[in-house]
């Protein structure tokens, strides 16, 4: 079979659900479970969304373009999918090869990019927690070399739109990071760590410089990745359809 043509995906809200999808959803990802314990699913994809990703899977590659982490990546695993790599992990920060394990060369670049930024990083983090008084819950999220590579901060919901959330938002100098509102949550990206950077590298690397003929997300910050491909996909009803209809 030939997996040269490739398809790249976000995963939580454009093929994962929080909530149950009805008697055929599948299950996409797992909560941490204590030694011991029986795994609870922590959300789902829909059953004919499942299909045809299954289909899809069978003819052209599959590759995550996510924000989440190693730790919650690693949760991820949807029956009949191969989704362990080549993967576009913790925005970007993170490619991991073929082998489900991190790109050597992507992860020395994001070091000697990420290590200036660990003590202004952690400074922002700071800063939030004292600022949002517990409205936000402010987290670096790591990266390559135990770095943090972003920063994230979700709150109730509406709450970053709110009067005081905007106040927390315009409360300080970010330093030339990608501050952007997904929803509840706040992200906080250096320069040169995102889905873009990193699907790039992807496609030159695994690749042989194919665009992906597809790509598929469900936030703006998505569309700058997804116009690299020849055909893009979102749901109907997510953050980016509704910014564009
Ligand atoms: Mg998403």
């Amino acid at each position: 079979m030939d997996l040269k043509d490739w398809i790249a995906t976000d995963l939580d809200n454009t093929l994962f659900h929080r909530s149950w999808g009805g008697e055929d959803a599948v299950v996409a990802t797992w909560h941490p479970a204590a030694e011991g314990e029986d795994r609870v699913p922590s959300s789902w994809i829909r059953g004919s969304t499942h299909r045809l990703m299954e289909a899809l899977g069978r003819s052209f590659a599959l590759v995550p373009v996510t924000a989440r982490d190693m730790d919650s990546f690693s949760r991820v695993s949807v029956s009949g999918l191969h989704l362990g790599g080549p993967a576009v992990v913790a925005n970007g920060a993170l490619i991991l090869g073929t082998d489900g394990t991190p790109d050597a060369s992507w992860e020395k670049r994001m070091t000697d990019l990420l290590s200036p930024w660990e003590a202004e990083l952690n400074g922002l983090c700071e800063w939030l927690i004292a600022r949002s008084t517990g409205r936000a819950r402010p987290r670096l999220v790591t990266g390559p070399g135990n770095l943090p590579a972003y920063l994230v901060a979700k709150a109730e919901d509406g709450w970053w739109n709110s009067t005081e959330g905007k106040a927390v938002l315009g409360g300080r100098d970010w330093a030339g990071c990608k501050v952007a509102v997904l929803g509840t949550e706040l992200q906080v990206l250096p320069p040169g760590v995102g889905k873009h950077e990193a699907v790039t590298e992807v496609r030159d690397r695994f690749f042989g410089g194919r665009p992906p003929l597809m790509c598929m997300g469900d936030m703006p910050q998505d569309l700058q990745f997804m116009c690299l491909g020849g055909l893009m996909a979102m749901p109907v009803g997510s953050v980016l359809e509704r910014s564009l209809t």
